[in-house]
């Protein structure tokens, strides 16, 4: 069965096509649910390149429509694809309940450093040591049991550096508290349509992780491949079958469904 629940659409500025866009991708592709992610936004911040929160409303009608408009032809879920900060708890419960959003992806972009201060994954290029700080706000994100799954858990991998005990420290807490809760794990296609670049630990995409994978393959969780599409024509692509293909090599067998949708 064909499926796929991480989707942005031209809502986002950083995505080409209407959500219609990629409904019709989704039936030419033979795809049986549909699930839309989009970026996100907060009441009090914008933090860039994602729906503004007086579009929300709008978001969520427009993928209502959709699935009704479409119901006899593939199922349409309305979910979102946000951060984890704990100062958030609140709104995140008030979008599942009061917003009736379907599913919550965990995006992890920042993070909390040991100084309690808020950080950027993407910036913390100067070594790897704050990975395990990363893992740890990914974990008691988990914890709270308010994610369906968490979106690319290997991003930090993006980071210029080779595979070393921090990456693999920041795995394992990951690894452990998605199999303790339950949380499903996603093997993020849209890593494999960037370019390859040059990393210490070889020519690789910079998510997922080989390495980050294998650990995964050796524990009892579940994983998702999701295409985290920008552009209609990428809901089902070569990154997605390869994503699929490179599953299948570590003999991890993938879920098609989210809970609870
Ligand atoms: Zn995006
Ligand atoms: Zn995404």
């Amino acid at each position: 069965m064909k499926t796929n629940f991480h989707t942005h659409t031209s809502l986002c500025r950083h995505a080409d096509g209407t959500a219609e866009d990629y409904v019709k991708s989704a039936l030419s592709s033979g795809l049986a649910q549909l699930g839309f992610s989009e970026h996100a936004p907060y009441p009090d911040v914008d933090f860039g390149r994602r729906l503004l929160f007086s579009e929300l409303k709008d978001y969520l009608e427009e993928v209502d429509a959709l699935a009704l408009k479409y119901r006899g032809n593939i199922r349409i879920h309305k979910g979102l694809e946000i951060e984890y900060l704990p100062k958030y708890r609140s709104y995140y419960e008030e979008l599942l309940v009061k917003w009736g959003v379907e599913y919550l992806l965990m995006g992890e972009h920042f993070y909390i450093n040991p100084q309690g201060e808020q950080a950027n994954i993407y910036e913390a290029t100067s070594s790897t040591g704050q990975y395990l700080a990363y893992a740890r706000t990914v974990a008691e994100g988990m914890k709270t049991g308010l994610f369906a799954a968490v979106a690319h858990p290997d991003l930090y991998m993006l980071n210029p550096f080779a595979w070393n005990d921090d990456c693999k420290r920041a795995a394992d807490l990951i690894i452990d508290t998605a199999t303790a809760t339950d949380t499903i794990l996603e093997y993020n296609a849209n890593g494999l349509r960037w370019e390859q670049r040059s990393y210490p630990d070889g020519v690789r995409a910079p998510y997922p992780h080989e390495k980050f994978w294998e650990m995964a393959a050796q524990a009892p969780i579940r994983a998702i491949v999701g295409s985290d599409c920008h552009n209609p024509a990428n809901i089902w692509d070569d990154a997605m079958e390869k994503a699929y293909a490179n599953l299948k090599e570590l003999g991890i067998h993938p879920v098609y469904q989210l809970n609870p949708v």
